[in-house]
């Protein structure tokens, strides 16, 4: 049977649900302002802090990823530390999850898409679905990525990224902490003010795994058939879908505007 609600019921929810965004904003302008000049590990802790056992890290692998792994294993004890695969990864990804856990001693939990959509998707679309269009391109991303992605952040208050504000024109909004509307949990991005060097310097300096794709004109890396190498003078992302516009790049992961991804 059909419920209805009563207009006073539907009154109180939006109230409600208004109290409830003014609640999560004020706290999330209560953690930059207390966030403002702080280092990405002065991040990590204090929002440990703030939420502790409710703090998660999706890792792609990348530099980026790879230095927050670092900081945050010397913060956290058995920090919840997640990856994708996709299906499409390469092969170097993989043999870097095995470092990483070995160097770091943690367990990566690597989170699969649901088989049912993916064959659904292929049946439907194609191996390849993603170089036909932009939607084609999302919707792999969705399956691929967006879904397993909401599963795993389930349950957490904290979603930590290794978003840097000068990798793409679509992170130019970005904060260092913002409500994430999506999945409901405060996003953190420690690093995102960071250069590309500091992330390097960083990276050799404490002698951190990466992939070594990186060192044969791969700046960003994700999944094999969307990924090619740059040309010296390149920008950074111009290696991903490469045949799409830059205001298009982006698999959904880290939209602030889009619902039901
Ligand atoms: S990056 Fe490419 S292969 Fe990977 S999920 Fe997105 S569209 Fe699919």
């Amino acid at each position: 049977m059909l419920k209805t609600f009563s207009g006073l019921q539907i009154l109180s929810r939006y109230y409600l649900f208004t109290e409830i965004i003014v609640m999560q904003s004020s706290k999330v302008e209560k953690y930059r302002d207390a966030l403002r000049e702080a280092s990405p590990e002065a991040v990590l802790s204090y929002m440990n802090d703030q939420h502790p056992g409710k703090l998660m890290f999706s890792s792609s692998m990348s530099a980026e990823d790879q230095v927050i792994t670092h900081m945050l294993t010397g913060i956290v004890k058995n920090p919840a530390v997640f990856t994708l695969d996709t299906g499409r990864l390469f092969y170097e990804t993989y043999d870097l999850i095995e470092k990483t856990n070995t160097r770091y001693g943690i367990d990566i939990r690597v989170m699969f898409p649901d088989r049912q959509a993916v064959e659904q998707m292929i049946k439907e679309k194609g191996i390849n679905l993603f170089y036909y269009s932009v939607e084609n391109r999302k919707q792999c991303c969705h399956v691929r990525k967006i879904e397993p992605l909401q599963r795993a952040i389930k349950g957490y208050e904290v979603w930590v990224t290794g978003l840097r504000r000068e990798q793409s024109p679509t992170r130019n909004d970005l904060y260092v902490a913002d409500w994430d509307e999506n999945n409901q949990v405060v996003k953190v991005n420690p690093l995102l003010e960071w250069s590309e060097d500091q992330v390097w310097d960083y990276i050799y300096a404490h002698n951190i795994p990466y992939n070594p794709l990186h060192d044969n004109g791969y700046p960003s890396l994700g999944c094999k058939p969307c990924t090619r190498p740059v040309l010296p003078g390149e920008d950074i992302r111009a290696g991903r879908w490469w045949w799409e516009q830059p205001e298009t790049k982006e698999c959904g992961l880290h939209s602030k505007h889009e619902k039901g991804r």
